[in-house]
């Protein structure tokens, strides 16, 4: 399981995505430019786009504003950026889930990841942890398996909503062990931990951006760790990336069945 499991979360990398392909000026950027981060202040998405957001204000001599927007599991925000004017002032913080994941679970997405975006670069590439409650009685990863094999009736997952990378792994871990408990939605996995901390839900599965201190703290347990893989740089690169994802994760979610 472990292997299938780290394969697949190899995709949960973070991308930079612009609405279009224009901003190829050289006087480009002449005023603000919105960062649309498709989940909660605090996730993982909102934690790598600020420090992202940051570091271009200080380079791009312009500021880059954050806008949360939040919903169905990230394809809310990315609609909206797909149909902002493609002049560069309007990018995304997309990932695995808005840029891949969605296409399978979204019949009717309305937008098209690898033709309606252009990518500008790889943000993060960052590993998922399997977490949970405090209170959550196993001890180590096998323990986890046969606890919620055994107890599944009794048990919810959060998530940041169908499409996010915390639904697509945690569906993945769910069909690997054959369960499928209550799947609580979140706007995010930041308010989707603060829920985990109180006890409110069991198990999550979530980029570990914002969890080491909650893990090394002893608010929340960790039983498993996948890690991405590599991927090459500069535009062609990164297209092909999306289309790679898409491709993967396409059967793997058919394979899950029914999300609901
Ligand atoms: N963890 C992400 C966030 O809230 C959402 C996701 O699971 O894709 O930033």
């Amino acid at each position: 399981m472990g292997q299938l499991l780290s394969r697949a979360i190899a995709a949960a990398v973070a991308l930079g995505f612009a609405a279009g392909s224009a901003a190829a000026q050289t006087d480009y950027p002449q005023r603000a430019i919105t960062l649309i981060v498709p989940f909660a202040a605090g996730g993982p998405t909102d934690v790598v786009a600020r420090i992202a957001a940051d570091h271009m204000t200080r380079t791009l001599k312009q500021p880059v504003i954050i806008e949360n927007v939040v919903g169905a599991g990230g394809t809310t925000a990315s609609t909206r950026a797909a149909r902002a004017a493609p002049d560069g002032y309007t990018i995304e913080m997309g990932h695995m889930g808005t840029h891949a994941a969605s296409v399978a679970l979204y019949p009717s997405l309305a937008y098209k990841p690898d033709a309606d975006f252009a990518p500008i670069g790889l943000v993060a590439g960052t590993p998922v942890l399997i977490v949970a409650k405090k209170e959550f009685p196993a001890k180590d990863l096998k323990e986890f398996v046969s606890y919620v094999k055994a107890n599944v009736a009794t048990l919810n997952m959060a998530h940041a909503g169908v499409g996010s990378v915390s639904f697509t792994t945690c569906l993945l871990l769910n069909s690997i062990l054959g369960v499928k408990p209550a799947s609580i939605p979140f706007n995010g996995t930041g308010p989707a931990l603060t829920a985990l901390i109180s006890g409110q839900v069991d198990y999550m599965c979530d980029q570990i951006v914002n969890l080491v201190q909650q893990v090394q703290g002893g608010q929340i347990k960790a039983y498993a760790i996948g890690t991405p893989g590599s991927a090459g740089r500069g535009q062609q690169a990164l297209a092909a990336l999306v289309k790679s994802e898409i491709a993967r994760w396409t059967p793997i979610i058919k394979a899950a069945g029914p999300t609901d």
